[in-house]
């Protein structure tokens, strides 16, 4: 390819909305541009990366057996009524009519799509198991979309879905996926974990998260510092902190606090530290109002709390009109001594004694309160977030945090669709049966922004090996000008080229420091510097975008050279 046949639009200005590193070098480069919130536009410089991540994703999904199909992005709304998920997704759901006012949804995920067409594609168990997806555009109407292509609204998502007759063909397969994902990450060349999940709105038993490591990312990751437990903060089994309940040592006591209602304010005002308070939070319940308590210091984790039955879904704090009916009092000040409503501890207070509470009156709290005696609960959870320095849950070393970018995440979703959508097959007695399901989503446009969210420096994007839109960039000085210079760029990238080898020439008449400032940007991981001073000594130089390592070498060599530094 030669720069004046394609197109390459840089800028030298980091856009406005641009917060994270990928997004501004993707705006930089001319990879993409912003159409609308959350909706871009990919030029053909992106869409190379874009199908290369695109192809390593399907050579992988194939090798695991999975089969490459395509469903409509739009969905009608009768079959998301099948499995009751409207609620579930909420104002994510972009909702259309045709002329005929029929309803329809732009699908953000397919679970119902190929429910439907695999009830009236597969009828017997020998059809099973199978494993369908697909790369295809999703809407999600995000609340906040932002980060460019990282949370857009219109993003492209590898989706596959499989269907088995039992629990141990649906943990193959999962498995198999697992692998597939692992492979995949590994050779676009992005380092990653893999983590325990919260299943979230699409429901279902277990699922794993596949996470690029990045500062930037939006997820926080505990893992142990010495052995394999790993899981998203959402799903983290945070464990109680206090091994036994220690008997009372102190009276309970109303003591004055007038205009302290945050936690720091109070053991402040009190000249206790954090972990010897607790505070109550009020919520909706399935069955009026439930109280959430955790110790001062920690962070009650609302994905726990919405997964209990006792809480309402959507998950929602009560208002202050609210709170002061149920505690008598405004939220700085609620406590646990005769609440009159269901109460519902984490694990670690449960244990607490002699602890600081609201008095559930303003301007007063209560000290040396103890369980029992003062107050009580009915019901122990898992509610806070776990912490850093947290005994890790499966009892190997403590528990560490790093920023992760989800790219990838699976599920055993079990009968769940399959029984609200009646899939059911003959089984071998002749019988019939709900298939078990699994689904396993990539975010392919996600992906390319983690990759360079994982490789850049302050010049541009480094592209890893694989995914980089071409692998050697010619950079001719003065192309326009000199003939001898123009010969050899072209002869060497006729030569490349027949070796099948993606060249790109930039035959462009700018500036030397402005190509080379570009190619920079662009961050192909090969250059190739062509002028008439090394060429009187029959050389070129080579340049590896990684660390801008500059090398002479001869004419003669430089293809295999090149060859030797792309196969490294
Ligand atoms: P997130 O927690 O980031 O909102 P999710 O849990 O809603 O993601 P899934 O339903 O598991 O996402 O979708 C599968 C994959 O699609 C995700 O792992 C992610 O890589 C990608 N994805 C989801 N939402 C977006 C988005 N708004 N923009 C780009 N990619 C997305
Ligand atoms: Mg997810």
């Amino acid at each position: 390819m030669k720069t004046t046949q394609f197109h390459i639009v840089t800028r030298k200005e980091t856009p406005q909305d641009a917060e994270i590193i990928s997004h501004q070098l993707m705006i930089r480069s001319g990879m993409i541009r912003k159409l609308g919130a959350g909706l871009y536009t990919w030029s053909p410089l992106g869409v190379r990366v874009l199908q290369k991540v695109e192809n390593i994703i399907r050579e992988e999904m194939n090798k695991a057996g999975a089969l490459e199909m395509l469903m409509p992005a739009v969905q009608p709304k009768e079959l998301w009524e099948e499995t009751g998920r409207i609620d579930d997704f909420g104002g994510q759901l972009l909702a259309i009519h045709d002329r005929a006012e029929r309803d329809y949804f732009f699908g953000p995920t397919h679970e119902e799509v190929i429910t439907d067409f695999v009830r009236n594609e597969v009828n017997s168990y020998k059809q099973l198991p199978i494993n369908f997806y697909q790369i295809q555009t999703k809407f999600r109407d995000e609340i906040r979309p932002r980060f460019g292509v990282m949370r857009s609204r219109e993003f492209i998502m590898k989706d596959a879905y499989s269907f088995h007759m039992n629990k141990e063909s649906l943990v193959d397969t999962y498995e198999k996926m697992h692998d597939a994902y692992t492979n995949i990450i590994n050779r676009i060349g992005l380092d990653f974990r893999c983590v325990l999940a919260d299943s979230g709105a699409i429901g279902g038993s277990g699922s794993q998260e596949f996470h690029v490591i990045a500062d930037s990312g939006e997820d926080a990751i505990m893992y142990s510092d010495t052995g394999e437990y790993a899981a998203n903060i959402e799903k983290c089994t945070a464990v109680s902190l206090i091994a036994e309940r220690a008997q009372a040592t102190k009276e309970i006591e109303k003591v004055s606090t007038p205009t302290q209602k945050t936690i720091e304010e109070v053991a402040a005002h009190l000249t206790v530290t954090k972990d010897q308070t607790i505070k109550t939070l009020l919520v909706e319940g399935s069955e009026g109002p439930v109280a959430l308590v955790v110790r001062g210091d920690h962070q009650l984790n609302e994905i726990k709390a919405n997964n209990l039955s006792a809480v309402a879904t959507p998950f929602r704090m009560l208002n202050d009109d609210e709170i002061k009916t149920v505690a008598g009092c405004d939220a700085g000040f609620i406590g646990v001594k005769e609440l009159n409503c269901h109460v519902i501890v984490d694990a670690t207070v449960a244990n607490m004694s002699d602890f600081v509470c609201g008095a559930s009156e303003n301007g007063y709290h209560l000290t040396g309160v103890n369980w029992d005696r003062d107050a009580s609960f009915q019901q122990v959870e898992d509610l806070r977030d776990a912490q850093v320095g947290d005994p890790s849950p499966d009892g190997v070393g403590t528990l560490k945090m790093a920023r992760g970018i989800e790219v990838g995440h699976i599920f055993q979703l079990g009968s769940k669709y399959s029984e609200a959508m009646k899939a059911v097959v003959l089984n071998e007695q002749g019988k019939s049966q709900a298939m078990e399901m699994g689904c396993y989503g990539m975010g392919v446009t996600r992906m390319v922004a983690a990759a360079i969210e994982q490789n850049h420096d302050e010049k541009g994007i480094i592209w890893p090996a694989g995914i980089s839109p071409f692998q050697v960039a010619i950079l001719p000085m003065n192309y326009q000008k000199s003939e001898r210079v123009r010969l050899a760029a072209d002869e060497l990238y006729a030569e490349l080229t027949a070796l099948g080898i993606e060249v790109i020439l930039d035959d462009r008449k700018v500036r030397p420091g402005f190509m080379m400032s570009d190619f920079e940007l662009l961050g192909v991981p090969h250059q190739v510097i062509i002028g008439d001073r090394a060429l009187d000594r029959n050389e070129v130089e080579y340049r590896a975008r990684i660390d801008m390592a500059s090398k002479d070498v001869s004419r003669d060599t430089i293809i295999s050279f090149l060859s030797q530094a792309i196969n490294a």
